[in-house]
């Protein structure tokens, strides 16, 4: 455990320590960046970090309530800066000061560190190399994706006296920034895991962000990259040669590297040969897929490259398992809500996984149970553990703890809540038969060996099993992603028109207007009433308002969009009999789509004559709306519609004397013309995680379902209505609880569309019904309750689109309402 003082700290950064009454000599354990993810303040030290969408300073005085009693500021507020008992290191720059004290906190550690980079499967590698070494070594590893300016400090501090390995891993996105994070990590061993083109846009080529990457490794002594990917390999080769590093290259096709690795894929898993010098090992993985093949192939060499015990790595490969599925929240019965975590369980999963419970827990007012299988952690006594363990629960307010395993049993005695202690997951099953929970979030968090899916399982609601996953922590990056190309005073205008384009009203306009979301649009006013109703309150423009719907747009406080001269004069009557005064409304002119809007000179002048008569309104915002934005070829039709933009709007921002905002891009137009963003854009689909022009966008929304049969099909047999599917030969189909009436085009039946099952893709045979279709899964092996992707990161919503004959907004925007959405958020 770490034992600084804020004095210590302070001396550590260059800080100037500013306190009124006692020094602050009481411990620092951790450290924040997050107020919302300080549980027990008393032993953290709060970074008030600055962007430009927020400043940590404004949550000092909150945290203060919270017990917080160190602070690091680069701002000093009246507010805050005489509170008694409170010491604050006061430094010009805050990031940088984190980022010194993680780099003086790595110097203290002398064993071994693994470095991560490259532009994919990052956190796999860590997280698999994690699983592989686990019982050889006592690792530190970086938290989820902690890899950017600030979450690699982070990761550094967790490293403590009684590890003997760390492994963390950093992610660029512009040149420089490596440079800041070398001093953090400084890894004895290196894996470059691949190149691609991701953040492309801040380098001026390929090989300049490779070189940005490489310094990461400047001190390493070995270096673990691919020669399989040409492009790299000179350049690293190059830099090896340059820095005295000592090259593991691998390669998975030819012979020429330091390992060569020959693979042959089987149904479902990839068996492997490694060559190195002159001994060979074999060993499988339960994957067939190419990246896990790569990652896999790092592993090995890094295992090797580390001196660990060859064949126990070997062995541990058949258990790997896909990262994406651990942590996950599922719906269960009596109004619980489940987070799953249960492949691995070690302190620092187990911190990360109590934050998402009191994250949940907040949110809801549900009490919070702990479902806490034995821990396997090496190298501390289980009294000492499970005393940990029962301090990290109290700090995130756990009301239940339910201890599962014979060591967890035996230390029961350590937990001061209300508990109960089972020795084996069927004891507790049985248990469980007569007493279920109510009302609570639970964190089910175990190793694998006890099968916590059978819990899970009991008390997973079972409905409909169809189902929309959408991931909101994906659709915060895509909103990341398009900030990033747009100028920081640009205000955005998220469109949740269409139930979030299929995604949900509510929850997703709760998380937009958390990440301070300048507008929503919703196109009709009974959306803008339920988004009020659930909390929304920041402005909400009606895309389409009618008149009958008038009233409630003034008393919601929505903004109507106008788009004639009809639509305002009804709208300044309903102003005038309601005494409402200052009333903002946006205006829509038509540039060329040929839709809503003013398109005429004659009519601007008109419009502005009636808005300066009425006296009750206040013109927030002008736009148009481009008809091809996402379409090379219309592009002087596009510039054609800016230019008519500015004419027409100038006509009227001239005739007020306050701010108008102008704003005519949207999402492709975004991408495809930021030298025009005005003063907003309105961001629609991109959002969603489709790009037209291929920029990295998060895929957000999983359509899934479970075979609810599996059956035999011989030669002759026909499958469906028409009988129109046939195999061809004696196979095996599959029968899924999904069709037309939830969004499943029709024109996707017979072999045209498919879905992904088991890391395979199937087909789907015959015509699709109403509320099922089948697949052919002979190729596959897959049972009854398996999960089946209809559309995710696997079948992407465009190949769907394109198959049928749509495009991508259509297919989210058709996936019916008894479609169950279900949200996962980290
Ligand atoms: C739906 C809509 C958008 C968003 O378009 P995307 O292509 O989804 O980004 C922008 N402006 C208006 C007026 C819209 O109706």
């Amino acid at each position: 455990m770490h034992i600084y003082t804020a004095k210590h700290i302070s001396e550590i950064i260059q800080g100037k320590a500013i306190f009124n009454g006692n020094p602050g000599s009481s411990p620092v354990k951790t450290i924040s960046i997050d107020s919302r993810t300080v549980l027990a303040g008393g032993q953290t030290l709060f970074f008030a970090l600055k962007s430009h969408r927020n400043n940590g300073h404004k949550y000092i005085l909150e945290l203060i309530g919270k017990g917080v009693k160190a602070f690091v500021i680069s701002e000093k507020h009246t507010s805050y800066i005489y509170e008694e008992n409170v010491v604050f290191i006061y430094v010009k720059d805050t990031l940088s000061a984190l980022q010194k004290l993680a780099s003086w906190n790595r110097q203290q550690f002398e064993h071994p560190i693994i470095g991560i980079t490259g532009s994919n499967g990052k956190t796999i590698v860590k997280e698999w190399l994690y699983d592989l070494l686990k019982s050889q070594y006592s690792i530190a590893r970086s938290p989820k994706s902690y890899n950017s300016q600030i979450g690699v400090p982070l990761s550094a501090w967790i490293i403590q006296e009684n590890h003997d390995l760390a492994i963390l891993e950093a992610g660029i996105s512009k040149p420089g920034e490596m440079e800041k994070l070398q001093p953090i990590v400084q890894p004895q061993i290196g894996i470059f895991t691949n190149i691609g083109t991701a953040h492309q846009e801040n380098f001026t080529s390929l090989e300049q962000k490779i070189n940005e990457k490489l310094t990461l490794f400047r001190d390493t002594q070995h270096l673990i990259f691919s020669v399989d990917q040409e492009m790299a390999t000179g350049i690293i080769k190059g830099f090896c040669i340059k820095n005295q590093v000592n090259m593991f290259s691998w390669s998975s096709v030819g012979n020429e590297a330091v390992v060569n690795f020959h693979y042959s894929k089987k149904k479902n898993s990839t068996k492997f040969q490694a060559h190195y010098k002159e001994q060979s090992y074999s060993f499988t993985i339960p994957f067939t897929d190419k990246s896990a093949i790569e990652n896999a192939c790092h592993c090995f060499v890094a295992a090797l490259a580390l001196g660990a015990s060859l064949p126990h790595v070997g062995n541990q490969m058949q258990q790997l398992s896909n990262i994406a599925m651990r942590l996950e929240m599922r719906q269960g019965n009596n109004n619980c809500l489940l987070i799953n975590d249960f492949y691995n369980s070690d302190i620092n999963s187990l911190a990360i996984a109590l934050n998402v419970l009191n994250n949940q827990a907040k949110k809801s007012h549900l009490s919070k149970v702990l479902i806490l299988s034995d821990i396997q952690q090496s190298g501390v006594k289980p009294a000492k553990l499970y005393k940990k363990v029962n301090q990290m629960a109290v700090d995130a307010g756990v009301n239940e703890i339910v201890g599962i395993g014979t060591e967890i049993s035996k230390n029961q005695g350590c937990f001061k809540m209300h508990g109960s202690f089972y020795l084996s997951t069927p004891d507790f099953l049985q248990h469980l038969n007569g007493k279920p929970f109510q009302d609570a979030v639970i964190l089910l968090k175990g190793v694998r060996s006890f099968n916590f899916e059978d819990i899970a399982s009991k008390l997973q609601q079972k409905a409909h099993q169809t189902v929309l996953e959408i991931n909101l922590d994906a659709m915060v990056e895509n909103l990341n992603t398009f900030r990033s190309l747009l100028k920081p005073s640009t205000k955005i205008m998220a469109m949740v028109k269409a139930f979030s384009y299929g995604s949900g009203s509510s929850e997703i306009a709760t998380l937009l207007q958390y990440h301070k979301i300048d507008y929503l649009a919703v196109a009709v006013a009974d959306e803008g009433i339920e988004l009020r109703k659930s909390g929304i309150t920041i402005p909400i423009v009606v895309m389409n308002p009618e008149i009958h719907s008038f009233q409630n747009i003034i008393d919601y406080r929505l903004e109507p969009n106008i788009y004639s001269i009809q639509l305002l004069k009804d709208f300044i009557s309903y102003l005038k009999l309601n005494a409402s005064f200052d009333f903002p409304i946006h205006i829509k002119l038509d540039t060329g789509m040929n839709r809503l809007g003013f398109k005429t000179l004659d009519e601007i002048i008109e419009l502005t004559k009636h808005i300066k008569d009425s006296g009750n309104i206040v013109v927030s915002s002008v736009f148009s709306h481009l008809a091809a934005s996402d379409e090379p070829n219309m592009d002087e039709f596009t510039l054609g519609q800016i230019g008519a933009f500015k004419t027409l709007s100038k006509a009227i921002t001239l005739s007020f004397n306050y701010k108008i905002n102008l704003h005519v891009l949207n999402s492709a137009g975004i991408e495809r013309f930021p030298e025009h963003q005005f003063d907003m854009a309105r961001l629609g689909i991109g959002l969603y995680g489709i790009s037209s022009t291929g920029i990295p966008l998060k895929n957000i929304s999983t359509l899934k379902t479970t075979i609810s049969q599996v059956k035999e099909v011989s030669t002759n047999e026909t499958i469906g209505y028409s009988r129109k599917g046939m195999l061809g030969k004696k196979g095996e189909i599959a029968v899924i609880p999904i069709g037309y009436a939830d969004g499943l085009s029709r024109i996707l039946g017979n072999g045209n569309g498919r879905v992904f099952i088991n890391g395979y893709y199937a087909p789907i045979v015959g015509n699709i019904c109403m509320d099922m279709c089948m697949l052919d899964i002979s190729h596959i092996n897959a049972e009854v309750g398996d999960e089946v992707e209809v559309f995710g990161s696997h079948v992407l919503v465009s190949e769907l689109a394109e198959k049928s004959n749509t495009i991508p907004y259509e297919i989210l925007t058709g996936i019916s309402q008894r479609v169950k959405r279900i949200y996962t958020q980290e």
